[in-house]
């Protein structure tokens, strides 16, 4: 009521009535040297042939087996989270909190400690010491808005994001003034972006991408209610392009949207870029009606060292190219990189002038941090660096494949990827201790900078021993997926004959 004095009454009294809350979970048995366990989430199934009425059709050895979707939202979460409790009136009490919640943290630090070491399945680079950056932390930088436009709010790091948008410009061959771009909160961000400069330029374009592309890729056509047409792909993934030239030549009055996977998320597949631009071209496309967003947040910044690679340019008809920052180039918060040409940019902000300002990003806020990081870590490794990495890391894939291969089981690597792609592990608890990505039948592990000889020594071996348990008849038998990585690389009965 205007005039009154008396405070709200808080939704939270009744929360510390009693005994403190503090008190109360130090006395579950707390144990703050423990890692903090989980439990095992249920299986979900994604991306395989849906039958449409909530079953997944999963073979498994040679056996057709029908597991069910499952994707329960919500079980288990609230028994492992960590509450927030309310301050007690009592200052003693509140020492005890204190020294609670440094507990929970000291817990918490080793548990990333041990899930670091145990991790193998996504594309992070858990490589790093950002030591020096600590004493920034007391900052709240923030880059809202345009990186090339300063803004009122001054605690910002424009200089250092300018400063890498440059770096990654020069590494994608397009000029200081003929590029715009800037530091996305993640990869995800990149191709929102990307797709929707292609939008603004051809608004009744058409998104083409082949299945394999990543989720947000589709995210992207919901959201921006565009037509898309799902391209086949080959058995190593990359888009099939004549199937692309088929569905081109059915929908030649519409200007054409492509997002081409630098890299795609399972199979580390990366499409021939001249290929499609050459299919493009024989399908009547001239440059002026299509337009090519490059999905590089797996590999965009590892191709460029690893020879015969279709080079990712802005010499060639693409009008878009983003990466992650925060999986091969290590950076420890997520975060992007997305460049486009400059001239597409004054068209889409054309578009949005009435907002006072020049608003060409997805996201206000931006994170002031991650540009200081990405700075300091080009610094410290630079192109030469990055080279180093690319080839141990195609090296120690190399090595990955050749022992699964070794030890009788299926999988592939392709030429240009450090992605290895094997059988699915029958334990879900290997799966989850691992931290393995899988889809279907087939899991991956991801060899970054941190994935040594020695880690993936010790993960081969359990593999192998774990696996004389999973199949138990006579002796190990693997399970057939030559339909998901190619009949020369499976080593099941039918394909070692
Ligand atoms: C990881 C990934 C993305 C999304 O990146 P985020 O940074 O996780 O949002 C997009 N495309 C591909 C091919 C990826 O592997």
């Amino acid at each position: 009521m205007v005039g009154t004095s008396e405070l709200m009454e808080s939704p939270f009294l009744d929360l510390n009535n009693g005994s403190s809350v503090v008190e109360k979970i130090l006395a579950e048995g707390f144990n703050p040297a423990s890692v903090v366990p989980e439990p095992l989430p249920p299986v979900v199934m994604t991306n395989g042939e849906d039958h449409g009425d909530g079953e997944e059709e999963v073979v498994v050895g040679g056996n057709i087996k029908i597991k069910k979707r499952e994707i329960v939202l919500g079980r288990n979460v609230h028994t492992t989270c960590l509450a927030v409790t309310e301050p007690d009136a009592n200052d003693e009490v509140t020492g005890d909190k204190d020294a609670f919640m440094a507990s929970v943290l000291a817990r918490y630090r080793k548990t990333l400690l041990e899930k670091t070491k145990y991790h193998l399945g996504y594309p992070y680079n858990l490589d790093f010491d950002y030591g020096a950056l600590g004493q920034l932390q007391h900052f709240s930088i923030n880059n809202l808005g345009d990186p090339f436009i300063e803004s009122n709010y001054g605690v910002h790091s424009r200089e250092f994001e300018v400063g890498v948008l440059d770096w990654f410009a020069r590494l994608w061959e397009i000029e200081k003034e003929e590029y715009w771009g800037y530091i996305t909160n993640c990869g995800t961000e990149g191709n929102l972006h990307g797709i929707l400069v292609g939008r603004e330029v051809f608004p009744d374009g058409i998104l083409y991408a082949s299945k394999e592309s990543h989720y947000s890729v589709f995210k992207a056509a919901r959201m921006y209610r565009m037509d898309c047409v799902k391209i086949a792909t080959l058995v190593s993934g990359e888009i099939d392009c004549s199937d692309f030239k088929d569905k081109l030549l059915v929908n030649k009055d519409k200007p054409a949207i492509i997002n081409v996977n630098i890299g795609t998320t399972v199979k580390g597949a990366v499409d021939d870029l001249d290929l499609v631009i050459q299919t493009l071209e024989e399908s009547g496309f001239s440059h002026d009606r299509f337009y090519i967003h490059c999905d590089g947040a797996l590999f965009g910044l590892m191709m460029p060292f690893v020879k015969r690679a279709p080079k990712v340019s802005f010499k060639k008809p693409i009008g878009s190219v983003s990466v992650s920052g925060h999986k091969f180039v290590g950076c420890p918060m997520p975060c992007g990189v997305q460049i486009t040409r400059l001239e597409h940019i004054n068209a889409l902000s054309r578009n949005v002038e009435y907002l006072a300002s020049r608003d060409a990003t997805i996201m206000g806020s931006r994170n002031g941090h991650a540009p200081i990081f990405l700075w300091y870590t080009l610094n410290r490794k630079g192109y030469k660096g990055f080279q180093k990495e690319v080839q141990k890391c195609l090296r120690n894939a190399h090595y990955l494949k050749d022992r699964l291969r070794e030890s009788g089981i299926s999988a592939m690597l392709n030429e240009l990827s450090s992605t290895v792609v094997f059988e699915r592990p029958q334990d879900e608890e290997f799966v989850r201790r691992w931290q393995l990505a899988c889809q279907g039948n087939i899991a991956h592990v991801v060899v970054m900078p941190n994935v040594t000889i020695d880690k993936l020594n010790v993960f081969l071996d359990e593999l192998v021993e774990k696996r004389s348990t999973w199949y138990q008849v006579d002796k190990v038998q693997s399970p057939c997926i030559a339909a998901e990585i190619g009949a020369e690389n499976c080593v099941c009965k039918i394909h070692t004959r």
